[in-house]
C-alpha cells in the first residue's frame, strides 16, 4: 500500500507537488510523526461504531488515522488550497467527508445531522490552529453538541490553564468555563520536532471528557459566567473590588460584602482562590438579591 501521509518524506512530496506554501495566519503546522498521531487517536477511544469530527485537516495526516479507527469522519478545513489535496490523499477512505469552511461559521448542528445520524458517539479530534483554540472549543461546548470527548493538540500554556485547579496562576475563567462542561486531562506534552513548520510555542495534547451534566447547580449560566469573568477582571485585586467595579457603581459596597459573606466568601479573597462551587453559590446569591 501507499506510505502514510504523516511522514516527513511523503508530506514534503505532497506539498511540493501541489506547490503549497504554509500560511502562518491560519496556524498551519502539520504533523509528521506517527507516534504522536497514534497517541491522539488512541486517547479518543474510537472504534467502528463511532464518529470523529476533525477541525483543520491540513493535508490529512490525522484524518487518515481517524478514517482507519472510526466509522465516519467529517473534517472542516478553511483553506481552499487544501481541498483538492485532501480529495486526492483521502481517496482511499470513503468514510471521510471534507467540508470547506470556517468552523466558527459552520452550522455544526446541521453537520451532525448530516454525518453522525448512524454512529453511537462522536469525538472531536484535532491538531487545532492555535490562534483560534479558545473560540473553537467554546463553540463546541456551548452548543452542547452530543460529544463523548474532545482530544486536541493545543498550546501547552492553554492546556495548563484549562486543567488548572484553584490557587495557582494558571487558574482563571478559562479553567472554569472548560471544567463546567468537561473533565480535562493532559495526555502528553509534545516536542516542536513533530511538526512542519515547527511552531514557536510548546504544545500538549489534552482530552476533555464531556460531562453529562454540569458539576454544579447554577440558576442562570449567563450570569454565572459573567460573575466569573468580572471576578478575574484584575487578578491582583480582591473579589470585592472586582465585583464592585462591575455591579455596584454607587456606594452599595457594604451590600456586596454582605452578600459575599452570605456566600461564605471573605471579601478580601482573590478570584483565583475560589472553587467552581463557590462561584456557583455566589452567582446564585447575587442573582436572588437582584444583582
Ligand atoms: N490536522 C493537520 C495536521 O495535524 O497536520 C493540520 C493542523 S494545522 C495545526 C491547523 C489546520 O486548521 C490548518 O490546516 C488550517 O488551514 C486549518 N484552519 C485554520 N483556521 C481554521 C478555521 N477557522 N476553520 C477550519 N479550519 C481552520
Amino acid at each position: 500500500g501507499m506510505e502514510e501521509i504523516a511522514t516527513p518524506k511523503r508530506t514534503k512530496e505532497i506539498i511540493h507537488r501541489h506547490g503549497f506554501s504554509f500560511k502562518k495566519s491560519l496556524g498551519q503546522n502539520f504533523l509528521i510523526d506517527q507516534n504522536i498521531l497514534h497517541k491522539i487517536v488512541g486517547a479518543a477511544g474510537l472504534d467502528k461504531t463511532k464518529g470523529a469530527l476533525e477541525i483543520g485537516p491540513g493535508i490529512g495526516a490525522l484524518t487518515e488515522k481517524l478514517a482507519q479507527a472510526a466509522e465516519k469522519v467529517a473534517a472542516v478545513e478553511i483553506d481552499q488550497r487544501l481541498i483538492p489535496i485532501l480529495q486526492e490523499v483521502l481517496e482511499p477512505y470513503p468514510n471521510v467527508t471534507v467540508y470547506h469552511g470556517d468552523v466558527l461559521k459552520l452550522d455544526l448542528q446541521q453537520l451532525f445531522k448530516e454525518q453522525f445520524g448512524e454512529v453511537s458517539r462522536v469525538s472531536v479530534v484535532a491538531n487545532l490552529p492555535y490562534y483560534v483554540t479558545t473560540p473553537i472549543l467554546m463553540k463546541l461546548l456551548e452548543q452542547r453538541l452530543p460529544l463523548e470527548n474532545i482530544v486536541v493538540m493545543i498550546q501547552k500554556e492553554v492546556a495548563l490553564r484549562m486543567g488548572a485547579a484553584p490557587g495557582g496562576k494558571d487558574y482563571g475563567s478559562l479553567s472554569i468555563a472548560v471544567q463546567y462542561y468537561c473533565e480535562p486531562e493532559i495526555i502528553c506534552t509534545v516536542p516542536h520536532t513533530v511538526f512542519i513548520p515547527q511552531p514557536n510555542v510548546d504544545s500538549a495534547v489534552i482530552r476533555l471528557k464531556v460531562r453529562e451534566a454540569p458539576p454544579i447547580d447554577v440558576d442562570d449560566e449567563g450570569h454565572f459566567f459573567e460573575v466569573v469573568q468580572s471576578s478575574f477582571a484584575q487578578r491582583r485585586k480582591t473579589i470585592s473590588n472586582n465585583l464592585k467595579n462591575r455591579y455596584f457603581s454607587g456606594g452599595e459596597r457594604a451590600e456586596l460584602d454582605r452578600l459575599l459573606n452570605e456566600a461564605g466568601i471573605a471579601p478580601n479573597r482573590r478570584a483565583e482562590t475560589l472553587s467552581i462551587e463557590e462561584f456557583a453559590n455566589l452567582s446564585n446569591i447575587l442573582l436572588r438579591a437582584g444583582v
